[in-house]
């Protein structure tokens, strides 16, 4: 029996609003702070440097900004400043998370470097350390390193750094989807040489839009917010002698994320209670929920995603573009899952696909535990042999709807919809 969609759409994750956000914008309005300067940036600045424990951060137009930004910073301290029309990392290769947003990875094209793209290891779904060594193995001259903490779950942070150190590279930690995550009692975000957080309309809090770049190093914080303001420097008329960006946040969305930023612990315990919910609802199906390390890490649940179990997998196949499966009893896929979603009026997402994959970096070097990736990737699409970790929990993994707003009843019938695909 088809199942009945709910009324009002359960999404993915959307904003949930609390009422002081309006109070922080009415408070900008009426002040006439309507700019990129105000008291709301300064707060949210502060409160964020509070929560995460760093120096100074710094508030930008989005997360992805806020990467330029640190990837630049780092390219700069590498590699010293490029001459204007130049990015700082030209000619030089970057190591990178492999399945991620892509936003993780286009500031190091926009600065001109060559990102290589390192496998994923399935005990946090995040960079596999095993891996970024093996790239150090072929790749020794590389000294920078791009690392997403997926879903809000930290990545293996103490193996990475000791690889890191050993290869005198820096970090930079995208931790735009893991605000108020920890690895072993510190937060996500100020792990690494610089660090990013997002907060975008789907974030686990946010502003409408917008980022900061989170730092320990004050000279870091004054160079990123001199950079986002067109990097005047300190004359009487507009004088430059460095390339500028327009890239600071506007004080109406930092009231928003001001008014945000006091509900972000009660957010993750939302995110968690949902997160367990599905875990002891699919107890007796063939997924796993996304994995984290739980001595070590305490995630902040963003997104519940599960992983099928290799012999439950029904035949699936993806395109370019498009996606086709045959139902089979006992089996199911992300696809087919994804659909039954899809016709309950709810929001589910197929996992991040893996950025070696993605046509715009075809030519790009992929690395993985052991070794050169792409001639591994390329015998899975043509003779269908084991494809590396990324494609295989892309393959078989999917994104649950995670709002925080989503019912337990309304969970429960998202439950029920997923256990059909296995009859
Ligand atoms: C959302 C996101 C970003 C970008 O943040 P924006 O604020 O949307 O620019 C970067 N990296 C990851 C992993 C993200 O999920």
């Amino acid at each position: 029996m088809e199942m009945k969609p709910f009324e009002e759409t359960v999404y993915l994750s959307s904003p949930t609003m609390h009422g002081d956000e309006i109070k922080y914008i009415q408070e900008a309005y009426d002040t006439n702070w309507m700019s990129t300067i105000g008291a709301n940036i300064n707060e949210a600045e502060k409160m964020i440097c509070q929560k995460v424990g760093c120096a100074d951060a710094v508030a930008l137009s989005a997360g992805t900004a806020a990467l330029h930004l640190a990837i630049k910073l780092a390219g700069e301290r590498l590699y010293g400043q490029a001459r204007v029309g130049h990015g700082t990392l030209e000619g030089h290769k970057v190591f990178c998370s492999d399945m991620t947003f892509d936003a993780t990875v286009n500031p190091i094209a926009y600065e001109g470097g060559e990102a290589v793209f390192i496998d994923t290891e399935y005990d946090t779904w995040n960079m596999n350390p095993k891996a970024l060594e093996k790239a150090f193995e072929i790749y020794p001259e590389v000294r920078l390193v791009v690392i997403a903490h997926l879903y809000g779950t930290p990545g293996k942070m103490d193996e990475i750094r000791a690889i890191c150190d050993k290869h005198r590279a820096l970090i930079v930690e995208d931790a735009a989807e893991s605000l108020g995550a920890t690895y072993k009692g510190q937060q996500t975000g100020v792990l690494g040489d610089y660090g990013i957080i997002s907060f975008n309309g789907n974030k686990i809090i946010t502003g409408s839009a917008g980022g900061m770049f989170l730092t320990n190093n004050l000279e870091d914080a004054h160079k990123v917010r001199k950079w986002s303001t067109q990097a005047r420097e300190d004359a009487p008329w507009y004088q430059h002698e460095e390339l500028g960006y327009n890239y600071r946040m506007s004080n109406v969305v930092a009231g928003v994320v001001r008014g945000q930023i006091p509900y972000l612990e009660e957010h993750i315990s939302q995110k968690k209670a949902i997160y367990e919910r599905y875990k002891e609802g699919f107890k007796d199906l063939p997924v796993t929920m996304n994995p984290f390390d739980d001595k070590n890490s305490e995630p902040n649940f963003w997104l519940s995603c599960i992983l099928i179990d290799k012999d439950a997998m029904c035949k699936q196949v993806r395109g370019e573009k498009d996606a086709l499966y045959a139902s089979e009893p006992g089996k199911s896929c992300p696809t087919e899952i994804l659909d039954a979603i899809s016709r309950l009026n709810a929001q589910g997402r197929p996992i991040w696909k893996p950025m070696h994959m993605q046509p715009v970096y075809r030519m790009n070097p992929f690395i993985t535990e052991s070794g050169n990736g792409r001639a591994r990737s390329n015998a899975y699409i043509n003779e269908g042999a084991v494809p590396d970790v990324g494609m295989d929990i892309f393959e078989r993994g999917l994104c649950l709807p995670s709002d925080n707003k989503m019912t337990k009843e309304q969970q429960d019938v998202i439950i029920e919809a997923v256990k059909r695909c296995f009859v």
